[in-house]
């Protein structure tokens, strides 16, 4: 042992004088460069938004939604059609997911579109064909709002707001939407960190409203194979460091339906509080992103896959709607 108990010669770095004894004590010591000066705590990385990191006051936010709680003990699914299109097909969605197990539906009255010529929503009146499935079905409704001037109406109509990826840093929008009172569903910027995301749900909080949902749903990277790339350590490091619910995307994350699945059951592992999830009738049809929604059948082995890996988070974890609807369709 060249090191033990010579004190002229330089400490023994080719252990990092980690081995039993190294300093003649028997216990553990560290190099003057210890593991703690290696990276700072996530809470340092972070400091900038102090309300969202979990706390000893504050360890986990459960957002209250209708009879819901979201970021509590059950699993929530969030799903529906990209955009409201047609009664039938919003009110066909919304019957098939709530069997399904899905707990709120979601909708885009306006939609954000790459292009100017793609179909931008039905605006006021999909707003109130989601509130009618909302009567017919007793889903919560989740929807997008864009504009600053349009928070008060479709904050009569939603449950939750959805603030969408390119909206993500706009502060006035993220001010007014904060102050309907509405719970937010603030999805990731497709270029944004983790700390970005971050500071605008601090930005929501400032501004008096505690009821922050953040959604990973993919992030631009070199690879293009898929729509965004799916961070998932995302997902598992928001849960370690934030106490505010994290919903995944798989989605708008994969861009082709056949991924979606996959990528849900990874979500369940990291730790998600729920899905956000494009369902519609005849996927091939839809007006806006077809390629990546599921059918029907598509969604219910969605919904099937994700069991399994709910089990193994431990029996806390459930899908209250599918325990409860699935023997009726059983016996129906
Ligand atoms: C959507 O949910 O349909 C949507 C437009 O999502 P994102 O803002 O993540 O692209
Ligand atoms: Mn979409």
């Amino acid at each position: 042992m060249m090191c033990d108990g010579d004190h002229t010669k330089p400490p023994c770095f080719s252990t990092l004088g980690l081995r039993r004894g190294v300093h003649g004590s028997g216990s553990l010591k560290l190099p003057r460069i210890g593991a703690h000066a290696v990276r700072e705590s996530w809470h340092e990385r972070f400091a900038e938004t102090p309300d969202v990191l979990k706390s000893s006051l504050r360890r986990q936010t459960v957002v209250p939604v209708l009879d819901l709680e979201i970021g509590g003990d059950e699993f929530i699914t969030m799903a529906g059609p990209c955009s409201v299109e047609t009664e039938f097909q919003l009110m066909a969605t919304a019957n098939h997911v709530r069997r399904g197990g899905a707990r709120i539906l979601r909708g885009g009255a306006f939609k954000p579109r790459s292009s100017p010529y793609a179909f931008q929503g039905h605006g006021l009146e999909g707003l109130k064909m989601l509130a009618r499935a909302r009567e017919e079905s007793g889903l919560a409704i989740v929807t997008e709002v864009m504009s600053e001037e349009d928070v008060p109406m479709v904050a009569e109509y939603a449950d939750i707001l959805q603030i969408g990826t390119r909206n993500m840093e706009n502060y006035s929008l993220l001010e007014a939407a904060a102050r309907s009172g509405r719970p937010i569903l603030l999805k990731r910027g497709m270029v944004a960190t983790i700390a970005d995301l971050l500071r605008s749900a601090q930005c929501i909080l400032d501004n008096g409203n505690p009821n922050v949902i953040l959604c990973e749903r993919g992030i631009r990277t070199f690879e293009t194979a898929m729509r965004n790339t799916f961070d998932v350590a995302a997902i598992a490091l928001l849960k370690q460091i934030s106490h505010l619910p994290v919903i995944a995307d798989p989605s708008h994350a994969a861009g082709h339906r056949d991924l979606v699945p996959a990528l849900a059951r990874i979500a369940v592992a990291a730790g998600a509080d729920g899905l956000l999830v494009e369902v519609h009738p005849n996927p091939d049809k839809a007006w806006s992103d077809g390629e990546q929604s599921l059918d029907f059948a598509g969604f219910d082995d969605m919904m099937d896959g994700i069991e399994p890996y709910l089990a193994l988070r431990g029996p806390a974890r459930t899908q209250r709607g599918r325990a409860l609807v699935r023997p009726m369709e059983a016996v129906g």
